[in-house]
């Protein structure tokens, strides 16, 4: 076998099998046919020798009554007869009792003359001589006998083996060959990792119990596979995840915050990063336990979880240090938002081991692409504000560049000053006179607010009312606006200052809001308040955005009979939808426009066109800003109905207002506040 293989090595299973057979079959028929040659010659030898003995004795006894009788015929015809028998080439007979006669000799036609095997006997009868009688054989008697017999043999030979070769063909390719090259196939499947279903043997032999095997073994190596899959799952999560909290550890959060890194820089998108500190971990730690420090830190990762959104990251850094990665954070104030959030979260109390325990955390924040460029020194900054935040005196948050904290401190302070402004009554309206454009004559009032800020004076309504929107004030200070003017309304009223009306500005955020009606019904309810004594103004782009809820408050306005006036008109001019389905019985031409009057051509155009079309709709129109005689001019030549601006008025103190209605407002002496 080795040899062979040796050999042969790449000699396939059919090509061995086939010279097996061959070997196996003609190697034992040619020696059979060999053995079956020599013993055929050793029995035919004798077998011969005996026939052409009993043919000599027959043939001279059946010659000795023609040669006693000298019966020439008969003698003739019985050397003819003999020379007929098989194997005879020749015969001689010579007549011993008759002197005349000469020897007799008789050969076959073509055989030669007294050649071959030569038998002799002598004829007597009664002692007396007769004649002796001579046979030639033929000496190739033997070897035509065996030809003859070793060719059917080797026929036999010859079908036997065509025979066994045809039929252990037909075994080896259906029984070994097919299955084989299944099995082939079936290893192959496995080999390849397919996701192939069990081979079904239907065969009990070796090879259908190596099938059977192989799906056994195919069955353990995809469980193997399955578990392997679980394993590398579960080691990629211990690797990279924390063993206590089960948050990303610091090796995943790094690589998090590079992929955030990227594509923040791929859309122009902006990160902020939180260290998170806790304040006094240790004491916990030192005095309640190792279990009671771990059970801490789970609830507090649960709660940083809990305190952003799924998108964001949080981390466990390590030991009692948590890492946040916040995205798409825009705005500062949100981000302190959050911030604020968590510090809450945190401080929360913890029941441990039966009782409360309250600890605190320090937050540092960096921002990309405003601090840093790279996740790691992102990283470093938010620990080196995070150090800042504790230098400052813990359980607050410090945002690595100082100006941002100033910022959010300015805000912060801005924010608490306006709710002690709103509790002690630091905010005054002031009035700026409309008049008609045709005449002069006082028509109404805008009430503008401003706070008396008891160090800074006199306060602008654009350096708080955003962020009076951003911190939710704005609808106290809208409400308190409009019992403000109410309240004024009434007053005059009841001192007989003849107003007109006073147009109150209601800001985006509280418009939204379903209170400003209630607020608005029970101030005037309260102070006696005519509909046609207020008016509410409110920036186009508030009626711009057109959902249900500006449709309903502006249908319950129109019910409580208020006017309703479109301030900065022309600055959103994106659609002019609004004011067919809307309503508004007023709009306000924008100080922008006013200002070009009447050099400026596109002004005086738009200008033009926005008077037309409010004629058109019987809207009326105010003109805001109007500083020169020019533009006073102007617009009423082209049909403006009411001017508001420094020309006729500043805004001003109640009582100041209330002096000015008793003139009309286009005469110069009375011009300014
Ligand atoms: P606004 O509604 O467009 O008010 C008109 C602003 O233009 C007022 O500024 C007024 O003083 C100023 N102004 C009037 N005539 C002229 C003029 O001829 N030339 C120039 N240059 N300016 C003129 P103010 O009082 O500083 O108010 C600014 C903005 O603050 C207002 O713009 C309004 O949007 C808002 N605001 C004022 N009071 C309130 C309020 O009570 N509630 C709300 N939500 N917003 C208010
Ligand atoms: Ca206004
Ligand atoms: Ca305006």
């Amino acid at each position: 076998m080795s040899i062979l293989q040796l050999r042969w090595p790449h000699l396939s299973i059919r090509s061995t099998v086939l010279l097996a057979i061959a070997v196996a079959v003609l190697l034992p028929t040619l020696m059979l046919w060999q053995v079956e040659q020599r013993l055929a010659r050793d029995t035919q030898a004798p077998l011969i020798d005996q026939g052409r003995q009993s043919t000599l004795t027959i043939a001279a006894s059946s010659m000795v009554e023609p040669l006693w009788s000298l019966d020439e015929p008969a003698i003739q015809s019985a050397l003819r007869r003999l020379l007929d028998s098989p194997g005879v080439d020749s015969v001689r007979l010579t007549e011993k009792n008759n002197p005349l006669s000469k020897p007799v000799m008789l050969v076959r036609p073509g055989a030669q003359q007294g050649q071959g095997v030569v038998l002799s006997t002598r004829i007597s009868r009664e002692g007396e001589a007769l004649g002796d009688l001579e046979i030639w054989f033929d000496p190739h008697q033997l070897d035509a006998a065996l030809a003859e017999r070793s060719r059917a043999t080797a026929m036999l030979a010859a079908l036997q083996v065509l025979v066994g070769a045809m039929a252990l063909l037909a075994v080896l390719t259906y029984r070994l060959l097919k299955p084989i090259q299944q099995l082939k196939q079936q290893a192959s499947d496995i080999a390849s990792r397919i996701d192939v279903p069990p081979v079904a043997w239907d065969r009990a032999d070796e090879l259908g119990q190596l099938g059977q095997h192989l799906n056994d073994v195919h069955a353990q190596i995809d469980g193997l596979f399955d578990q392997l899959e679980t394993q590398k799952a579960e080691l990629e999560k211990i690797a990279l995840h924390d063993g206590l909290t089960g948050l990303p550890n610091r090796a995943l959060f790094r690589e998090l915050t590079r992929g955030a890194v990227a594509s923040a820089a791929r859309d122009g998108g902006k990160l902020a990063l939180l260290f998170i500190d806790l304040d006094r971990f240790k004491a916990v730690n030192d005095s309640l336990g190792h279990a009671a420090g771990d059970a801490l830190l789970l609830e507090v990762a649960r709660r940083l979880k809990q305190g952003v959104r799924a998108s964001d990251v949080v981390c466990r850094h390590s030991g009692d240090e948590f890492t946040v990665l916040l995205r798409d954070t825009n705005l500062l104030d949100e981000l302190a938002a959050t911030a604020e959030r968590l510090l809450k979260a945190v401080e929360e109390p913890v029941a441990l081991d039966r009782r409360d325990v309250q600890v605190s955390a320090s937050i540092g924040i960096a921002l990309y692409p405003d601090d840093a460029q790279a996740a790691d020194e992102l990283m470093q900054h938010a620990d080196t504000a995070m150090y800042a935040a504790k230098h400052l005196g813990k359980a607050r948050y410090s945002f690595y560049r100082a100006e941002f904290n100033q910022q959010l401190q300015a805000t912060m302070q801005l924010e608490r000053e306006l709710k002690q402004a709103l509790a002690r009554d630091e905010f005054v309206l002031h009035y700026q006179p409309q008049v008609s454009a045709a005449d002069g004559r006082l028509v109404g009032c805008e009430a503008l607010i401003r706070w008396n800020h008891p160090q800074r004076g006199m306060v602008a309504p654009g350096q708080f009312i955003a962020a009076a929107e951003a911190c939710g004030l704005i609808g106290d200070l809208g409400a308190w606006t409009i019992r403000a003017a109410c309240a004024q309304a009434a007053s005059w009223r009841a001192k007989g200052t003849n107003f007109g009306s006073i147009a109150v500005n209601v800001s985006a955020l509280e418009f939204r809001h379903h209170r400003l009606v209630d607020t608005l019904t029970q101030a005037m309810s309260d102070h006696g308040v005519q509909p046609h004594e207020l008016e509410i103004e409110i920036t186009e782009s508030v009626l711009m955005t057109d959902t249900d809820t500006t449709q309903r408050i502006v249908e319950r306005l129109h019910a409580l009979g208020l006017r309703l006036a479109v301030d900065d008109f022309g600055t959103g001019y994106s659609s002019l939808a609004y004011l067919k389905r809307l309503r508004p019985s007023k709009i306000k031409i924008d100080r922008s426009f006013v200002k070009g009057l009447p050099d400026d051509e596109n002004d005086c155009v738009l200008v033009r066109a926005v008077l037309q079309l409010a004629g058109a709709m019987g809207i009326s129109v105010v003109a805001e800003g109007v500083e020169t005689p020019a533009q006073q001019h102007f617009l009423r030549q082209n049909g403006c109905q009411v001017l508001q601006g420094y020309l006729l008025g500043r805004p001003m103190p109640p009582d100041n207002f209330a002096g000015r209605a008793q003139h009309r407002v286009d005469e110069p002496a009375v011009m300014s506040a």
